[in-house]
């Protein structure tokens, strides 16, 4: 194949179509289409980007293939095309219509290459109203040559008959906008360093244009019934936002929230056409701008794992309402609204009723709250579950043994159900009878044996009791039969932590009536017990009331034992040296003096520690 006898230069951007069409021309023929005919291939293949076809013609046009491949339009997908290397939908790319810059022809035709007016990539892109290198607006040309078809650019540009001075009338200064800078740029091959770089071609000037058109037009604007220069001015709003990334776009996403009233569920009618685009526009391009949109989303609304998102299921929950919690829990409103309320997660006002309506809650700061209390049952059901009368239930719950969940609300106790069959668990009878002689229940061996309920279940639960036996009629609780005798029996080696008073008044060197009146001055108190022996209800002073008394405090009598003096003549002495003391009535007897002012006192406490309370409290157990 010969390169023909008059060469024309490639234009910048130019594609191969325009080129083959300007070729033709300085070498005598005026139709394209007839030319490429000629030489063996036709201008459809070329303007379809075939290969083949387009080396042919860079060996006609003596012109680098790499070079004139540079502003190809070729297929890559059903629906996908790739202009200059850059990624577009076939639905957004201009090719009938004729476009051009009356600046850049005008000088075009008035150069002596003889190949006329070169078309440029940038005029294929509806979003590129504006040629950036005369700042002038793009123009539009109705006209349609079913002669030539669409890619014989030269001479559908003769057909139209324009000199230098009329196309130059055509011109219209406008200032190239960021998107259309951006645009331009990106398809003569520059990178220009932002995220934009890394998502579609088409993604970047389609997103900017609806994101732009929401912003300015609101979300019922309808794209075909804005103006050319509406969709101008929209694409460089929505460039400014695109550009910002994440931040701006949650921003605008946010105002639309806001304006709707911020509603807790999605819908798609507060997105209007922004919401329609994303959904219907399929290509893998916008997957990055949707998968932002996907994000505001999910951290706004109530949406679950697996929830489908624009097409994609969500992957984690980041938002709860008080009816996915609801759900969730398995609890009812009223109940969620109680727990949310004791947990902190409503203000005061937002607890009654409608007010707390539109309230939404970050899952993250819920997480632990719906794992103490996701399957969590109401104290009836616990009851039952157990399978306990209630004042022993109460009592089990008294005493520790069967907890709720901490952060229950009040009056309204929840328990895990778990931790409730890990309780069976710990009372279940080895050995089932079918006829029990003298054995009873646990309610009747507490009245029997003048015990608590705790106290029972802590003799099963520490394996002391021989005979733990299953009532076959019955469930739960209420099937541990237990020997009245062998409890009443393992009871008696039960100490209170605590003395009763006469032991303690003995130990301090006090007398009883001394006791009572610590007692009632606060410096000791006293809890109710029950009497290892007796069974008998006894009021005891607990063993840490014992140790912080004395911590303060030394009796005249410990002293004298560190010493080794006689209680009197130690006390006398302090006394002397007007050592605080504690003041009591004459009859009391025995002198308790401040820890602190004693001068050995801290040694003497050292010297008696540990304190072995059981030893000095029930020296006959
Ligand atoms: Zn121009």
């Amino acid at each position: 194949m010969q390169v023909l006898p008059i060469l024309i230069p490639l234009m910048p951007g130019e594609p191969p179509a325009s080129f083959a069409s300007r070729l033709a021309w300085a070498n005598g023929l005026s139709f394209a289409s007839e030319f490429c005919t000629d030489q063996g291939f036709t201008l459809q293949a070329i303007s379809d980007g075939d290969v083949r076809a387009i080396s042919m013609l860079a060996r006609l046009g003596g012109v680098e293939l790499a070079q004139l491949m540079r502003g190809v339009v070729c297929k890559v997908s059903t629906g996908q095309y790739r202009l200059a290397g850059q990624l577009v939908e076939k639905r957004w790319i201009t090719r009938r219509r004729l476009r051009f810059c009356p600046e850049c022809v005008a000088e075009d035709i008035m150069a002596d290459t003889a190949g006329g007016a070169a078309q440029r990539c940038a005029w294929h892109v509806p979003s590129i109203r504006t040629c950036h290198r005369h700042q002038v607006g793009l123009y539009d040309d109705e006209s349609y040559s079913h002669s030539r078809g669409p890619h014989d650019f030269a001479g559908r540009i003769r057909d139209l008959n324009l000199g230098a001075d009329q196309l130059r009338e055509l011109v219209a200064s406008q200032v190239s906008t960021g998107l259309e800078d951006y645009l331009t740029r990106r398809l003569a091959g520059e990178q220009q360093g932002t995220w934009l770089d890394n998502i579609g071609f088409g993604a970047v000037a389609l997103g900017a244009e609806i994101f732009g058109v929401v912003d300015l037009f609101g979300i019922d604007a309808k794209l075909k019934h804005l103006s050319d220069n509406e969709k101008r001015r929209a694409g460089a709003r929505g460039f400014e936002l695109l550009s910002e990334g994440e931040e701006g776009l949650f921003r605008l996403l946010r105002r639309l929230h806001a304006e709707a009233g911020s509603p807790i569920s999605l819908s798609r009618r507060n997105f209007g056409c922004l919401f329609n685009w994303l959904e219907q526009s399929h290509a893998e391009q916008y997957e990055p701008l949707r998968d932002l949109v996907r994000k505001f989303f999910v951290e706004t609304y109530p949406i679950g794992e697996g929830e489908l998102v624009l097409g994609k299921p969500s992957t984690s929950r980041r938002i709860h309402s008080v009816e996915t919690l609801r759900r969730e829990l398995v609890l009812g409103r009223r109940q969620t609204f109680e727990l949310l309320g004791a947990n902190g997660f409503l203000k005061p006002e937002g607890q009654a009723g409608n007010s707390a309506k539109g309230v939404v809650l970050d899952a993250q700061a819920l997480a632990p709250l719906v794992k103490s209390f996701a399957g969590a049952i109401c104290q009836v059901a616990a009851q039952k579950k157990i399978n306990a009368p209630r004042a022993q239930f109460g009592a089990l719950v008294a005493g520790g043994i069967i907890k709720p969940i901490a952060g229950s609300p009040v009056g309204r106790p929840y328990y895990d159900e778990r931790k409730l069959d890990a309780f069976l668990a710990s009372i279940v009878p080895l050995t089932t009878v079918a006829k029990a002689d003298g054995l009873v229940g646990i309610q009747s061996v507490c009245r029997k044996a003048v015990a608590g309920a705790v106290d029972v279940v802590r003799l099963i639960q520490n394996g002391e009791l021989k005979t733990v036996v299953r009532d076959v009629e019955q469930d739960g609780y209420l099937s541990v039969l237990l020997d009245p005798a062998e409890v009443t029996e393992a009871l008696r080696l039960i100490r209170p932590d605590g003395y009763l008073r006469s032991t303690l008044a003995g130990f301090l060197g006090v007398k009883a009536s001394a006791l009572r009146h610590l007692v009632d001055t606060g410096h000791l108190k006293m809890v109710r017990a029950r009497h290892p022996v007796s069974r008998k209800s006894v009021q005891v002073v607990p063993y840490s009331s014992v140790d912080r008394f004395l911590e303060r405090f030394v009796p005249g009598k410990h002293y004298a034992e560190f010493l080794g003096g006689s209680t009197r003549k130690v006390g006398d002495q302090l006394i002397k040296e007007r050592v605080p003391f504690i003041q009591m009535p004459e009859e009391c007897g025995g002198r308790i003096f401040r820890r602190s002012e004693v001068l050995f006192g801290v040694e003497e406490l050292a010297n008696r520690l540990p304190l072995s309370h059981d030893g000095i409290a029930w020296p006959e157990l």
